[in-house]
C-alpha cells in the first residue's frame, strides 16, 4: 500500500475510535474506556491469584505453603522453574481468547499483555529475555500472526526486557492433537522445537521468560523449555493468559 493511503486509513481509524464509543473486548457493550471489558464479562473472568503449585501453578484449594508442588510435579518435575497464569481456562475467557487466536481479533493483545504484566510481575523481573512460543510456518501461514508473539511483544516493552521473538524455532508442525493421550502428545512434542542460531550465544546461561496463551497440559512449553536449556539457557519461566484446570 502506498504510504500515503496507510497514513489516510491511519487517520481514518483515529477519527472512528474517537467517534464511536469504546466497546467491551469481549461482548461488544459500550465501557468507558478502550480496550477493556464490561463489569459483567470481567466479573465472568476466573482469575488465578491463590494458592498454587509452585512448579507448575496449579491451583490448590488451600494454602500449601512456600514451596509446595502438585502431585504431577512431585512425581516428575518439569523442564521449567515456573508456569503462571493469569485467569483459570474456563467459560469466562474461553471466548475471549479463540477470537484473539483465530479470528484476528489482535486488538485484545494489549489487555491481555497487561494482565499478564500484573500476575506474572514476579517472573518478567526475573528474566533476562521474552520469547514467545513459535507456531510452525504453515500455521503462521494459514493464521497470519502468532498471537504468542503479540503478548510477548508487548510484556517484554512494558518491562523494558529485551524481546526475542524467534529466539524458539517449530521444526515440526504441531499436528492433529485433540484426539492424542497424554503421553503420545508429550511424545509429539517433544524434539519438535529448536534455537535459532542467531540467538544461541545470547541464549547462553540466561533465564528466558516464554510466553504463550493457553496452558493445557504443559508438553508444549516443556518442550520449548527442553529445547532451550539443551541450548545452555540457565532458567526457563513460564507465563500464559490462562491455565486449563484439571482434578489432582
Ligand atoms: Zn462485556
Ligand atoms: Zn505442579
Amino acid at each position: 500500500m502506498h504510504p500515503l493511503s496507510i497514513a489516510a486509513t491511519r487517520a481514518g481509524r483515529f477519527l472512528l475510535d474517537a467517534l464511536l464509543p469504546p466497546r467491551c473486548l469481549n461482548c461488544g457493550e459500550a465501557v468507558a474506556d478502550p480496550g477493556a471489558l464490561c463489569p459483567a464479562c470481567w466479573g465472568r473472568l476466573a482469575f488465578l491469584d491463590g494458592p498454587l503449585c509452585s512448579c507448575c501453578g496449579h491451583p490448590f484449594e488451600h494454602e500449601a505453603g512456600p514451596g509446595a508442588l502438585c502431585g504431577s510435579c512431585a512425581a516428575a518435575r518439569p523442564p521449567f522453574r515456573r508456569a503462571r497464569a493469569v485467569l483459570r481456562y474456563e467459560e469466562g475467557c474461553r471466548e475471549l481468547i479463540l477470537r484473539f487466536k483465530h479470528a484476528d481479533r489482535t486488538d485484545v493483545a494489549p489487555a491481555l499483555a497487561r494482565w499478564m504484566g500484573r500476575s506474572g510481575a514476579e517472573l518478567i523481573e526475573d528474566c533476562d529475555l521474552v520469547a514467545p512460543v513459535p507456531l510452525h510456518w504453515t500455521r503462521l501461514l494459514k493464521r497470519r500472526y502468532n498471537q504468542a508473539v503479540l503478548l510477548s511483544q508487548r510484556v517484554a516493552e512494558a518491562a523494558g526486557r529485551p524481546h526475542a521473538p524467534d529466539l524458539l524455532k517449530r521444526v515440526r508442525p504441531a499436528g492433529e492433537r485433540g484426539r492424542l493421550t497424554r503421553r503420545a502428545r508429550r511424545q509429539r512434542a517433544a524434539r519438535a522445537f529448536a534455537v535459532n542460531v542467531s540467538w544461541r550465544e545470547r541464549a547462553l546461561g540466561r533465564t528466558i521468560l516464554l510466553i504463550d496463551d493457553v496452558y493445557t497440559t504443559g508438553a508444549t512449553v516443556s518442550a520449548c523449555a527442553e529445547a532451550l536449556l539443551d541450548a545452555g539457557a540457565a532458567m526457563v519461566d513460564v507465563l500464559t493468559v490462562a491455565r486449563v484446570v484439571r482434578p489432582l
